[in-house]
């Protein structure tokens, strides 16, 4: 069974919160065991603070297959939730990035993992502390709290 396996799930149109209950709830209707969630998030929209906020939030999940079906999965939740793919960082329902897998490190078409931005970004920094502050980033080596400190403080 993979440990250490955490998700962002992300939106900024309807009623995110309900979103993000019932995402969990397919999640674990499809096998992928959520464990652990962290508060919810209300950020700024990336990169255009213009656009509705975000509600953001990460969760731990079980989950013994590869990262390739768990990514089939994060997006047939997506879909399923109303999530319509048009330009790069467009408004959306639901997100779900695949943002730790332990601590494998996948560079692949379809994914890269640790997600390649994920410690320059305090909406994701935040919540996966909630979780994980301890955790080390497996390329960068340090703990995920250590990463979200000297973000903040600049
Ligand atoms: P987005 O539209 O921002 O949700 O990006 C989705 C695309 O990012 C998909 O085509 C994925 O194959 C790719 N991707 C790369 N790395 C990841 C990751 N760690 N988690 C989720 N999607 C990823």
């Amino acid at each position: 069974m993979m440990k250490g396996v955490f998700l962002m799930l992300g939106g900024n149109l309807g009623d995110v919160s309900a979103t993000f209950n019932q995402a969990i709830a397919l999640l674990n209707a499809s096998s992928v065991r959520v464990l652990r969630c962290s508060s919810h998030y209300i950020t700024p929209a990336w990169p255009d603070p213009s656009q509705p906020e975000y509600l953001n939030m990460a969760v731990e999940v079980e989950w013994d297959g590869t990262p390739d079906e768990l990514l089939a999965i994060t997006q047939s939740v997506e879909h399923e939730l109303g999530r319509v793919r048009s330009v790069r960082n467009a408004n959306r329902t639901l997100d779900i990035d695949i943002v730790l897998f332990g601590s494998k490190l996948l560079d692949t078409e379809l994914l890269q993992v640790p997600h390649p931005r994920m410690h320059e970004r305090l909406f994701v920094l935040d919540p996966l502390c909630d979780l994980a502050p301890d955790f080390i980033h497996p390329i960068l080596g340090e703990k995920l709290e250590v990463l979200r400190l000297s973000l903040k403080n600049g």
